[in-house]
């Protein structure tokens, strides 16, 4: 496959927020899954044929030589801005690679995909989870399978993922499901919500992470709108109409979807608000109980 150089493959989080992660990698630059409404288009991240995956040159050298240098071993989250389980993954084994690293030298890993193939690396999974944090996050918005093909036409099909979830659940490892975005007029139904609720109780998740909304901005902004009036005839003049050029989208029913997700989750004994999630899957590592840093976050 084709490679881009790289000089530094571990970033550190500005703060540990986001699913208390302490650094960020980006094995492969692009993504080929084509999520119409994908926030890697933006042109402040400055990617080329985004959709075209490269991997990153003397990747695991660099990774290696990063993590021995750093003093703090923190948990490193991957799958920001391209999903570490792309198809190339299957013969590349970057992604597998750097979970050996990360085994050898004491760190801890936060993964994002829409990808089954993570479960290839259960084994290894389980084995960095015996000294150090681990959270799997498989992205769902759709339950339907036919949606999902529409808004993440190259992933795998949303019924594929939960049954990820529940491969990894069943091997011992902390996983649930990021319930994001939630595209306006789209995927914001009530239906959709509480059957993805269930289906993630039904596979086993320990969490469910939601955004009731999507982020908009130029480049992103367009592409989306094309596949807007290719897909969903006439929905681009409610964004119109509703969000003008703002950044942040959010559903118009956001507030009784929050209601109605809450509940069910409740119902279900899914853990859904981020200091619980945290708290959770670093306790046995001997974290701190995270709630105080952040109060009630309802996104
Ligand atoms: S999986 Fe993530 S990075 Fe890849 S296209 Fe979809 S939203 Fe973008």
């Amino acid at each position: 496959m084709e490679t881009i150089p790289a000089k530094n493959m571990l970033t550190r989080t500005k703060n540990n927020f986001w699913f208390g992660t302490d650094y960020n990698m980006n094995i492969y630059r692009g993504c080929s899954h084509g999520c119409i409404y994908c926030d890697s288009r933006s042109d402040c991240y400055g990617i080329d044929h985004f959709d075209q995956v490269r991997a990153k040159e003397n990747a695991l050298a660099i990774l290696e030589d990063n993590l021995r240098r750093k003093t703090l071993k923190g948990v490193v989250g991957t799958g920001a801005m391209s999903d570490p389980y792309n198809p190339f993954e299957k013969k590349e084994t970057l992604t597998r690679q750097a979970l050996e690293l990360f085994k050898v030298h004491g760190f801890g890993v936060a993964i994002a995909t829409k990808s089954p193939l993570v479960t290839r690396d259960k084994d290894l999974l389980s084995a960095i989870q015996k000294r150090s944090p681990v959270i799997v996050k498989i992205t769902i918005t759709a339950a339907d399978d036919a949606l999902a093909k529409i808004i993440e036409p190259r992933a795998a099909p949303s019924s594929e993922r939960f049954a990820a979830i529940k491969e990894l659940s069943q091997s011992g490892i902390f996983a649930g499901v990021l319930l994001m975005p939630i595209l306006p007029f789209i995927n914001d139904t009530t239906d959709n919500i509480r059957k993805i609720v269930e289906l993630a109780a039904k596979s086993g998740a320990d969490f469910i992470y939601p955004a009731f909304g999507v982020t908009l901005r130029d480049q992103q902004r367009l592409y989306f709108y094309d596949q807007l009036d290719e897909h969903f005839p006439g929905i681009k003049k409610e964004y119109l109409k509703h969000f003008g050029n703002a950044y942040s989208c959010a559903s118009p029913n956001a507030k009784s979807l929050w209601a109605v997700f809450a509940r069910e989750c409740q119902r279900h004994g899914l853990l859904y608000k981020m200091p619980d999630i945290v708290s959770r899957y670093k306790l046995e590592h001997g974290s701190q109980q995270l709630s105080f840093l952040f109060g009630d976050i309802i996104p």
